[in-house]
């Protein structure tokens, strides 16, 4: 790649919904006030490695212009193509084999950040450490970083992002000045989602089934069980009336995998409870309001709130490594036993 492309690809400019929060924290720069180790927090999907990755930028960056990074001089280039000495971004490992990802950061990769910070900067400015998502680190790998924290280098910040802050250890999170990234208006969202969707009912519903953060509704076009969401609903109809086995329906549904099926599921259970309970209007699954309004009739919201509790419960299961086809076919035996009569 050449030195233009690799430019290209590095976003030194934070989303237009952060512009205002990038104001503050440029400020605090400025006027040189900003903390040593700032935990950036906001919800999954609202563009907060976005966000970082420009601030990086723009605290590496030799000749920022208007409080963005030039994008052009030599810090800027190294960045972009991930090779700035004085920048460390840590996340889970992945394994190569396997494309597991880690499920917590380790205290290895802890320790080479402390080695890292102790050391000065090579290019006389800033450095820069990151950390996402800062909630993975497990105990061990945040007792390592305590006492950077207490302590940091001169001119060093660390950047802590995490969409569960309360999940981080609270010595930890005492020791960083935390701040939360904006969540955009819908107007905002529909603005930068609209175009890249080519549809904007389509864009509405992605958002609404997203909380309104635009990077998961982006996702989401792309997710396999939105584009089966009906298949699933009929199913659902079909065993509470008996006219298919949980064993056949659970057998078909395997190849989506436990995790996509259980947050389908969810997703659909909130607005069949919903509709359950007489409010359709405010049904998320807009496109398919009739069938789940139809739906809805069929089942006591007391069945469909146990029904989705045990959705829940399957979830943590399976973050804990249960198998996943057995999750699967236990959910479906469960919606029979909960609905049929
Ligand atoms: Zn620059």
């Amino acid at each position: 790649m050449s030195e233009t492309e690799i430019r290209a690809t590095y976003p030194y400019h934070p989303y237009a919904w952060q512009q205002l929060f990038w104001q503050q924290l440029d400020e605090l720069l400025v006027q040189q006030r900003l903390p040593h180790a700032l935990l950036l927090s906001g919800a999954e999907g609202i563009g907060k490695e976005r966000f970082a990755k420009a601030f990086v930028a723009r605290l590496l960056c030799q000749s920022p212009r208007d409080g963005v990074a030039c994008g052009q001089c030599k810090s800027c280039i190294l960045l972009a193509a991930g090779t700035h000495p004085d920048c460390m971004w840590l996340t889970f490992l992945t394994d190569e084999k396997t494309g597991k990802t880690a499920k917590s950061i380790k205290v290895d990769q802890v320790r080479e950040l402390v080695e890292f910070s102790a050391k000065s900067a090579q290019m006389g400015g800033w450095r820069v450490m990151v950390m996402t998502p800062a909630h993975l680190l497990n105990t061990q790998a945040a007792n390592a970083l305590l006492k950077t924290l207490e302590e940091p280098g001169r001119d060093t910040v660390l950047l802590l992002l995490s969409s569960q802050p309360l999940s981080l250890m609270p010595t930890l999170r005492s020791r960083c000045q935390q701040r939360a990234l904006p969540v955009p208006t819908e107007a905002e969202a529909l603005a930068w989602l609209a175009p890249q969707v080519g549809d904007e009912n389509k864009a509405r519903l992605l958002l609404a089934l997203s909380r309104g953060a635009p990077l998961a509704a982006l996702s989401l076009r792309e997710a396999e069980w939105f584009s089966q969401r009906e298949g699933l609903l009929r199913d659902l109809m079909q065993l509470a009336q008996q006219r298919q086995t949980a064993l056949a329906t659970a057998q078909r549904w395997h190849s989506l995998g436990a995790d996509s099926l259980l947050t389908a599921l969810l997703s659909l259970l909130d607005d069949l409870v919903v509709a359950a309970s007489g409010a359709a209007t405010v049904v998320k699954h807009r496109d398919l309001a009739p069938i789940i309004e139809g739906m809805s009739a069929h089942f006591q919201p007391a069945a469909l709130l146990r029904f989705r509790q045990g959705l829940a419960d399957r979830q943590r299961l399976l973050a804990g490594n249960v198998q996943g086809g057995a999750l699967i076919d236990a959910t479906f035996s469960d919606w029979v036993a909960l609905t049929s009569r």
